[in-house]
């Protein structure tokens, strides 16, 4: 499903102002603002959409279901050789050697068949996409991710038993909490078990995540208006 673009959506300035806030919590939260990667998460926004974005100069974007982005990125990637793409979305076992073809970084490992099926599609393909562990902060039964509490052994399960090196982890906290606590939460897993990079914060609660520590946040409404409401299908 794909939205009709509001005419009078201004990509651009909207990236502006994103980055604007970007740089304004970074500096409060004594970080620079260069440690903060954007990843404009662009599910459910045509192409034409996405271009505007490329030609205002942008080059991170992220989808969430494997099929969309097919249809959506090998001819803006054609052109764009230099953009990367992250899958945000939930991936299904079947789906990994197309999701290792397109994305740069996969953010939802979860499981280990899925960390195993991945990492041999690595091995196989020579293509690697950046991995991150899906925490699951909040404990919701209906939610990808790891739950907090076996989060150390699966990380360390992926290293050393799987050998697929962690590049980060990544959070979608419930969305009737206060996000803080969540996001505290995935910064002291990383910190124990020395993970770089924290992919966390949507377009409402960005400037928090990036005062915890986040590294990537993941913004879609706040630059590219808003979406038609979708099932959080897995892809
Ligand atoms: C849609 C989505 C986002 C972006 O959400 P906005 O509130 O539109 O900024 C971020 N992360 C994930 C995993 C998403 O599915």
């Amino acid at each position: 499903m794909v939205s009709q673009m509001a005419p009078d959506t201004d990509i651009r300035d909207n990236l502006e102002k994103v980055k604007a806030r970007i740089a304004a919590a970074a500096a409060e939260a004594g970080r620079s603002a260069a440690a903060v990667t954007l990843v404009a998460i662009a599910k459910s926004h045509p192409a034409a959409a996405i271009r505007q974005a490329l030609e205002a100069g942008h080059r991170v974007f992220g989808e969430n279901r494997v099929q969309e982005a097919e249809a959506k990125w090998p001819a803006l990637k054609a052109k764009y050789p230099d953009l990367q793409l992250h899958l945000v979305g939930g991936l299904q076992r079947n789906k990994v050697k197309r999701a290792v073809a397109l994305f740069d970084a996969i953010e939802t490992i979860d499981n280990p068949r899925l960390a195993r099926a991945v990492a041999a599609e690595i091995a196989c393909s020579g293509r690697r996409p950046s991995c991150f562990v899906q925490v699951n902060t909040g404990d919701e039964p209906q939610k990808g991710g790891v739950k907090p509490a076996d989060a150390d052994a699966f990380i360390a399960g992926c290293r050393d038993d799987i050998g697929l090196a962690i590049a980060g982890l990544m959070c979608v906290p419930p969305l009737a909490d206060e996000p803080a606590p969540h996001f505290a939460l995935l910064r002291e897993i990383a910190k124990r078990n020395g993970v770089e990079c924290l992919s966390m914060g949507m377009s409402g609660d960005f400037e928090t995540a990036i005062r915890f520590g986040a590294t990537h946040v993941r913004v879609g409404t706040a630059i590219f208006g808003e979406r038609p409401a979708m099932p959080a299908d897995r892809g």
